[in-house]
C-alpha cells in the first residue's frame, strides 16, 4: 500500500540539532564560537578548560544526530528537514509532535515560529487535492500554554483550562478554543494573537515566556454534520468533527529554567521544579516510545499528559535541539546535547 510505505519512510523519532550564529553581543565581547558542525550530522563542542596549574586546554565533545544544522541554515531548510516529511502522514491518522528544546536565547522561538505557518500551507494544499476533496476534511488550530503546571488558552484571553481524559486514551482540554482555518493569512493572525498573549509577567517577554511551554496544534478533522436531535455535548469532537491526524508544535520552556530549583524566590523555585519535571517526563516518554514500550509514563507531568494521545498509535516525534555557539554557553550547550543524545 502506497500510503503505509510513505508513512514508514519517516522515522518515528528524529532528533535534529540547530546551531544559531553568534549574536551582536557575543561578537562584541569577541567570544569564541566553540561548536563545529560537519557532514550535516555531526558536531564537536570545544570546551575551554583550565588545568590546576592554570594552563588552558580544550576538551572535545563529539555528538552525532539525525541531522545537525549549522548557523547558515535558513528556517525554510529547517522546515524541509523536520516537519515537511511528516505532513502527508497527518492524513493517514498520524499524531505528530515537533519540539524545540534548549536554553533561553538558543533560538527555540526563532526556529518554531515559522513552522506552523509552513505546515498549514502544505496541509491546506493537500486537503484540496482531488483524493481528499470529497472527504470533508478541515483544518483546525488551537494555541495554549502550560505555565507553572497550569493550562491557559492563548486564543481566548488566557482563559484557564483543565484537562479531562476519557476511557479511550483521549485527552480533552475542556474549553480550549479551536478555530477552523482555511487560509494561511488567518493562521498567521492566530499565531500573532497567541504570541502576544504568552506569559510576559512584569519582567519582560523573553524572561517569562522562557518559563512556559507554548503548544500550537493543527488538527485535520473530518467534518460531521451537526446532529439536530442529539443532545449537544461540549466536546470538541461534537463541534468540529473527528480528528484524522494532527501536529503539535511545542516551544518548550528554557531548559536552564529547570535548574531554578534553588532560587531564593519561592515562585521561581516552584516553576523551576515544574519545568524540570516536565522535561524529564518528556525524555522518558520519548524513550519509551522509541523502545516500543507498552507503558508510556505520561503521568509524569502536565506536558506529557496533554500530549498523551500523541504518544500512542501512529506517532511521529521531531525534537529540534537549539544550541548557542558561544563559549559562555558551553555548559548549557553540552547539557542540551546530552539530553538530545538520550532521547535519540
Ligand atoms: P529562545 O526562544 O530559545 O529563548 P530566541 O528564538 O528568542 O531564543 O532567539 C534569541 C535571539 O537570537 C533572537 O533575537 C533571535 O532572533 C536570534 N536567533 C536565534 N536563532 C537564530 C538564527 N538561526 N539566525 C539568526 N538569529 C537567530
Ligand atoms: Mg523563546
Amino acid at each position: 500500500k502506497e500510503s503505509s510505505t510513505r508513512e514508514n519512510n519517516v522515522a518515528k523519532i528524529r532528533v535534529v540539532v540547530r546551531k544559531r550564529p553568534l549574536n551582536k553581543k557575543e561578537l562584541a565581547k569577541k567570544e569564541d564560537d566553540i561548536v563545529t558542525v560537519y557532514d550535516n550530522a555531526y558536531l564537536t563542542v570545544h570546551e575551554p578548560k583550565l588545568k590546576v596549574d592554570l594552563t588552558a586546554y580544550v576538551e572535545k565533545h563529539e555528538f552525532c544526530f539525525d541531522a545537525v544544522l549549522d548557523e547558515h541554515v535558513t528556517n525554510d531548510e529547517v522546515y524541509r528537514v523536520t516537519v515537511e516529511p511528516i505532513i502527508p502522514t497527518i492524513f493517514e491518522r498520524t499524531k505528530a509532535t515537533c519540539f524545540a528544546y534548549g536554553q533561553t536565547g538558543s533560538g527555540k522561538t526563532y526556529t518554531m515560529q515559522p513552522l506552523p505557518l509552513r505546515a498549514a500551507e502544505d496541509l491546506v494544499r493537500i486537503l484540496h487535492q482531488p483524493v481528499y476533496r470529497n472527504q470533508k476534511f478541515k483544518l483546525w488550530l488551537s494555541y495554549f500554554e502550560i505555565y507553572g503546571g497550569k493550562l491557559f488558552d492563548l486564543l481566548s484571553d488566557r482563559k484557564k483550562l483543565c484537562m479531562r481524559e476519557d476511557g479511550r486514551q483521549q485527552v480533552c482540554i475542556v474549553g480550549l478554543q479551536e478555530f477552523e482555518v482555511s487560509d494561511v493569512q488567518v493562521v498567521k493572525e492566530f499565531i500573532e494573537r497567541g504570541n502576544a498573549a504568552r506569559s510576559t509577567g512584569t519582567t519582560g517577554a523573553n524572561e517569562e515566556s522562557s518559563r512556559s511551554h507554548a503548544i500550537l496544534q493543527l488538527a485535520v478533522k473530518r467534518h460531521s454534520e451537526v446532529k439536530e436531535n442529539k443532545r449537544n455535548t461540549d466536546t470538541n469532537e461534537a463541534k468540529s468533527g473527528k480528528i484524522v491526524g494532527k501536529i503539535s508544535f511545542i516551544d518548550l520552556a528554557g531548559s536552564e529554567r529547570g535548574a531554578d530549583t534553588t532560587d531564593n524566590d519561592r515562585q521561581t523555585r516552584i516553576e523551576g521544579a515544574e519545568i524540570n519535571k516536565s522535561l524529564l517526563a518528556l525524555k522518558e516518554c520519548i524513550r519509551a516510545l522509541d523502545n516500543d514500550q507498552i507503558h508510556i509514563p505520561f503521568r509524569g507531568s502536565k506536558l506529557t499528559e496533554v500530549l498523551r494521545d500523541s504518544f500512542v498509535g501512529n506517532s511521529k516525534t521531531v525534537m529540534i535541539s537549539c544550541i548557542s555557539p558561544n563559549a559562555g554557553s558551553c555548559e548549557h550547550t553540552i547539557n542540551t546535547l546530552r539530553y538530545a543524545d538520550r532521547v535519540k
